[in-house]
């Protein structure tokens, strides 16, 4: 476990709870942000700041006696509620023994407890049982809510809460993520991180997954001979691959634009060594060379995969929007 400063990114939300860094902490906490941006980490390096006996700028010391158990996963004035194995919501009883009845017991080590609780799988019925806690809080109580989707939570919680948002990190900061916690190369970690949507735990999951390496070598390929190849080819067989990963195809056509942005960089570089997505290149530096590979045409073949997105989103026949636009960066990639 680390500390605020090893977190990289979210700097506004950093500043954000930086009055709690500084020993004046609100009571109620809410975390919000898309699945696997992190809101569980974030909200853990609150409770161990808040638990630990000399905390400081970047949270808990690691340190002391709290810190400790709290790395252990052993600290008694942290309560971290969350559903039992097996179980799609935090029970109502859950709520009530761990929460609503225990916030009266006085803290055994620390000089306050802490509460973590997932909101996303409280129901109605579990928030109506946490809200009177959530407006007479005892002073030395804090309750840290997580929540993906802040529709399903009641007005009064939210009123409650100050409201901490946890956004979409950079592609650098990606990067640097799946540098520090995947052992990729810089290539694959560009790659990653243009698909993961600025997610973390999106992107460390497409990590270890082999089959965007696959999507990543196909899309190569393809550009490589749009150049040349012949209508037939491409409607039948190069079709086939956006048919069969049709569930892919975001992450596809998010490739397929990288590869045509690594196509506008030849067009200013041809001998340019560390490309995301083109390996071959021979077909398209000839077509380069010809001055019939330029930017416009380069432009207009990305607009087709947007164009192409847009449609497949609006549910739009998936074969006509991708075999258009097939033919669109064809058409844009060779003299035909
Ligand atoms: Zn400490």
């Amino acid at each position: 476990m680390g500390s605020f400063s090893h977190m990289i990114g979210q700097r506004v939300a950093k500043n954000r709870i930086r009055p709690l860094l500084q020993g004046r902490p609100e009571q109620v906490y809410l975390i919000t942000g898309p699945e696997g941006i992190g809101k569980r980490m974030f909200a853990s390096e609150m409770a161990k700041a808040l638990l630990c006996s000399q905390p400081n700028e970047n949270g808990g010391c690691g340190i002391c006696g709290p810190c400790r158990y709290f790395e252990e996963s052993t600290h008694p004035d942290f309560i971290h509620l969350s559903p039992q194995p097996g179980e799609k919501n935090i029970r109502v009883a859950q709520v009530r023994d761990k929460v609503v009845s225990d916030v009266f017991l006085y803290p055994q080590i620390s000089s306050r407890k802490v509460y973590l609780i997932e909101a996303d799988y409280l129901n109605e019925e579990g928030q109506n049982a946490l809200l009177k806690t959530l407006e007479e809080t005892p002073r030395s109580v804090i309750v840290i809510l997580t929540v993906s989707d802040t529709d399903k939570l009641l007005d009064t919680i939210i009123s409650r809460s100050v409201t901490v948002p946890l956004t979409p990190n950079t592609d650098t900061e990606i990067q640097e993520i799946l540098l520090a916690g995947a052992g990729l190369s810089a290539k694959e970690a560009a790659l990653v991180s243009a698909v993961s949507k600025g997610i973390p735990g999106v992107a460390l999951g497409m990590a270890g997954d082999e089959s965007l390496s696959e999507i990543r070598t196909v899309v190569a390929d393809l550009l490589n001979v749009m150049p040349v190849i012949r209508y037939s080819d491409l409607l039948s067989v190069r079709y086939g691959f956006f048919e069969e990963n049709k569930e892919r195809i975001g992450e596809i056509l998010t490739v397929l634009e990288m590869g045509l942005g690594d196509i506008a960089i030849l067009i200013s570089n041809p001998s340019r060594p560390l490309l995301r997505v083109v390996d071959k290149r021979d077909n398209i530096i000839r077509m380069i060379e010809k001055n019939v590979i330029t930017h416009l045409s380069v432009d207009r073949a990305s607009a087709a995969v947007s164009a192409a997105a847009r449609a497949i989103s609006s549910n739009y026949s998936f074969e006509s929007s991708v075999c258009t636009m097939l033919l669109s960066i064809q058409k844009e990639l060779s003299h035909a």
